[in-house]
């Protein structure tokens, strides 16, 4: 157990975020540098618990109280061995992992949560730093052949698994660079790319092949894949995006958030000066109350915009637990993200019925009307219509699937009801050696999700190769999260 007393005397304490008019100014991540001492302290928190729900709270199954007491005694080199145990890449989830195992934490039953999130990400940038990562390339090679189809988290963390295993993995991505949602999607100032590109050169060195550019479907044909290779993990994500199809959705100015995020995420890297797609002084909505919603938000604040607001059909959640979601579950409450705090305003129970353009064809405002939730459908309340000025209108309400056309049309893959891969208790698919993992299978996810498929893909392809059963699968396809 790390400090016998710590949960009592240690009260919790986070990093401070950086002041907004400063952050907004810039792309970087949001929060200040922690000292050790303090974190180490955090880590003394944790109550060693007999049953750690914290566990089971992470998809990963991440050794939570096993690090948190190596880093209260100092041992930051063995803790950064348990969490690589289960986790490949810690620096992901460290940064964007909405932290299922702090709601879950016995400590969050009648005080504050252990700041688990934050002892990760410190355990891996100290790892970084004092250069204990190091390549593993594999000791004895198997001869065979895996082509991973998409960067993304999932695909990462099969291919990873996989060269270790000593297969010679190839990644294919069709983007210009490797990374998927981490690299073109999610914000900078939600996880810097540097942190991207030094697990990738790990991964290298490892002896993973990448191969950006590449659009399998289009460029490489689905039966030339087959022939090429003895195994294939579809780790594409779910791409295809859901619409609103109100009137004057046509109008110049109405964009889905991955036609806009992409572009600002070049901005930030240097490879591009400016945005095709810019909030600088318009008025920005961004339809969607979820994170990616948040993300145009942070976005559409470092470009300049002159007001954003951020609509939702649902309610305003509750601000602590209800019933439906008592302890350990992940519960649905007010949440401020950094995002929020730098400004904008949150319209709920609004739905949008119409996009209206100015005599240019531009979009000029939205019509709006509240809505109530009579059975799971949302009705207009009668004469709360009423205009919302923007220039600009942003779509972030979610995906619902993987894209058909191409890969998977040319495969003939059998889909789920819910239209994504379907796949048995080892991630293999309909077809014979093609495996499939992270959102393309699991639906729109999280990166904890992502990260702890591809390593469960990565077993099922490895026992479908070698017929051994050497490699970790975390999860089960049919897991679900405690919610
Ligand atoms: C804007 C945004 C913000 C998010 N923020 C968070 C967050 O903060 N925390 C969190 O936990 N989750 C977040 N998510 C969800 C998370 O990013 C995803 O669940 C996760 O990235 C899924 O990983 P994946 O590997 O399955 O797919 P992806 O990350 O989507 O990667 C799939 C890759 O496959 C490539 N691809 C597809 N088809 C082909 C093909 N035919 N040939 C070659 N390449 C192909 C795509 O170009 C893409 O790069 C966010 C999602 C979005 C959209
Ligand atoms: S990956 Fe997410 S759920 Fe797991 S320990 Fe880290 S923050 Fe918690």
């Amino acid at each position: 157990m790390a400090d016998p007393k710590g949960f009592l005397t240690t009260p919790r304490e986070t990093p401070k975020s950086r002041p907004v008019d400063i952050r907004i100014r810039d792309w970087r991540e949001v929060y200040e540098d922690f000292e050790r001492s303090k974190l180490e302290q955090q880590a003394g928190r944790c109550m060693d618990c007999g049953i750690p729900f914290c566990h089971q709270g992470c998809p990963l199954g991440n050794l939570i109280p096993e690090w948190n007491t190596l880093v209260w005694r100092e041992d930051w080199q063995d803790a950064i061995e348990r969490l690589h145990a289960t986790n490949n890449f810690p620096e992901f989830t460290g940064t964007l992992c909405p932290a299922p195992c702090e709601t879950a934490c016995v400590l969050g039953i009648n005080d504050d949560p252990v700041t688990i999130k934050r002892v990760e990400i410190s355990i891996i940038d100290r790892a970084f730093e004092e250069g204990w990562v190091k390549p593993q390339p594999p000791t004895t090679r198997t001869g065979k052949k895996v082509a991973v189809v998409g960067s993304g988290p999932s695909g990462l963390a099969a291919a990873q698994q996989l060269t270790r295993a000593g297969h010679d993995v190839v990644v294919f991505e069709r983007a210009d660079a490797i990374g998927g949602l981490l690299r073109y999607g999610i914000p900078e100032f939600k996880m810097e790319k540097h942190r991207l590109d030094r697990r990738l050169e790990q991964m290298r060195a490892e002896g993973t092949e990448f191969r950006a550019g590449v659009n399998v479907g289009v460029d490489v044909t689905a039966e030339q894949l087959l022939a090429d290779y003895d195994a294939v993990v579809l780790a594409g994500g779910a791409t295809a995006w859901r619409d609103l199809p109100a009137p004057g959705r046509d109008v110049e100015g109405v964009y889905q958030a991955m036609q806009y995020l992409p572009y600002a995420n070049r901005v930030a890297s240097g490879k591009l000066d400016s945005p095709p797609i810019d909030a600088n002084g318009k008025d920005v909505v961004v339809i969607g109350g979820g994170d990616t919603g948040a993300d145009c938000v942070g976005t559409a604040h470092r470009q300049g915009a002159r007001s954003v607001t951020q609509l939702e059909i649902m309610p305003r959640p509750p601000e602590s637990r209800s019933d439906a979601h008592p302890w350990p579950m992940y519960p649905m409450i007010y949440r401020v993200s950094s995002a929020h705090e730098e400004g904008g305003e949150r319209l709920y129970s609004v739905n949008t019925q119409e996009f209206l353009a100015d005599e240019n064809g531009h979009l000029r405002a939205l019509k709006l009307v509240e809505v109530r939730n009579e059975g799971g459908r949302f009705v207009p309340v009668e004469g709360t219509e009423r205009e919302l000025p923007a220039q600009l209108a942003l779509l972030a309400m979610g995906f619902v699937g993987p894209e058909r056309e191409g890969l998977l049309d040319q495969l003939g893959v059998e889909l789920d009801q819910r239209g994504n891969v379907a796949r048995d208790g080892t991630y293999k698919t309909s077809l014979d050696k093609v495996f499939v993992a992270g959102d393309m299978g699991r639906g729109q996810s999280l990166i904890v999700w992502a990260i702890a498929e591809g390593r469960s893909a990565a077993a099922g392809v490895d026992a479908y190769l070698t017929g051994r059963d050497v490699l970790p699968a975390p999860i089960a396809p049919t897991d679900r999260p405690i919610a």
